[in-house]
This record gives structure tokens, sequence and C-alpha cells, in this order.
């Protein structure tokens, strides 16, 4: 089976001016398209053909985990935004968790953009949860994905400097900071609730 470059659940412009058309042109239309090529020249023999992606990530190493656990996190991460609003919080059985195990949304948000703006290089940070509902935020290296600790990935914010680099140039903490009105925090709470 051949993988699909995902179509964007937003129009190209619409998540201005906290992520550019042009950002958005390079990020899904070349970055995540290389991926997807990339997968689908490296599978064939591999025995994994026909897996889905997320059991690629835990059992592949080497080019495939790293471009199948590139598209997983791209397909999370693109799904999970919409247009810009000021006050932006989580709804739903998330929105009590976060409460109920950061204190407030502001805790949680300070505890996760710490964790994003302070990871070394190029990677992901992560808001997930395991078996018992408990979440947890980590961050991850290069393609890595909740999926490989047995975690259900949640919410994700790319820190690869392709992600922000024509916008906000090295300003890391900026991007990070404006992330927040873009989450479409019914996708989060849907993943967290499934
Ligand atoms: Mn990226």
């Amino acid at each position: 089976m051949n993988y699909q470059l995902i179509n964007l659940p937003f129009g190209a412009s619409e998540l201005e001016p906290v992520v550019s058309a042009e950002t958005i042109a390079l990020h899904h239309g070349k970055h995540l398209a290389t991926y997807v090529n990339n997968l689908n020249n490296l599978l064939p023999g591999s025995g994994m053909e026909d897996k889905p992606l997320e059991e690629i990530v835990v059992n592949a190493t080497g080019g495939i985990f790293n471009n199948a656990g590139q598209i997983l996190n791209h397909n999370l991460y693109f799904e999970q935004l919409q247009a810009p609003s000021d006050d932006n919080r989580p709804v739903g059985a998330l929105a009590k968790a976060i409460d109920e195990q950061f204190g407030s949304f502001e805790a949680f948000k300070e505890n996760f953009t710490a964790a994003a703006v302070t990871l070394f290089g190029s990677g992901w940070a992560w808001l997930a949860s395991d078996e018992n509902g408990t979440l947890h935020i980590l961050q991850m290296p290069n393609a890595d994905n909740p999926v490989t600790k047995g975690l259900k990935p949640l919410m994700t914010f790319d820190v690869w400097e392709h992600a922000y680099y024509v916008d906000y140039r090295n300003r890391r903490p900026d991007h990070i900071s404006a992330m927040w009105k873009i989450l479409n925090w019914k996708v989060i709470n849907s993943r967290f609730s499934k």
C-alpha cells in the first residue's frame, strides 16, 4: 500500500499570522511530502508494507523509522491546527484532566512551553496519555513519537527549524508562544477521549 500526503483541515493562509502560507507550502508540500515519498520507496521488501503507521513506528529502525515517524508526527501536528483565536482553551474531559493534574491551563502551558523551548536540536514536544489517563509532557528527538513508549499522542509542537524559521527566524520561543492560538482543542480532546 502507498501512503498518501494528508489534506490539510485548513486553508494554506488560514493560520496567519501565527504560521504563514509560505511555511505551510514548504512544511506540508515539501517536507512532509518528501517523508511520504521516502517511506513509499523504502517499504517494498521490508515486510511492513501493509502495516498501520503506528505499528511501523513502534517496530522499525533506521530510514523506515525516521520517515514513518515524521509522517505520523506531522499528521498529528497538522490535524490539530485551526485559524487563530485569542481565548483558545482546552475543552471536555481533557480540560478537566489538565486542571486536575497541573492545577490550571496556565500552569500546564508554562510546563509545555518550557519543554518545547528547551528541547535541544530537532524534535517534538508532546502531550501524551497513558492507559490510566494520566497526562505526560515529553521532549522527543528527531522523528520519535510517544507510541514508542506505549503512550497515546494527544498534542504536539514541531520544533524542527523548518516549522518556524521562515516566519520567526531563530526566535523559537516567539513561535511557541503564538502556537497556543491555533490549537484545535476539540480534535485534541477527541484523541484523549477515544
Ligand atoms: Mn516539521
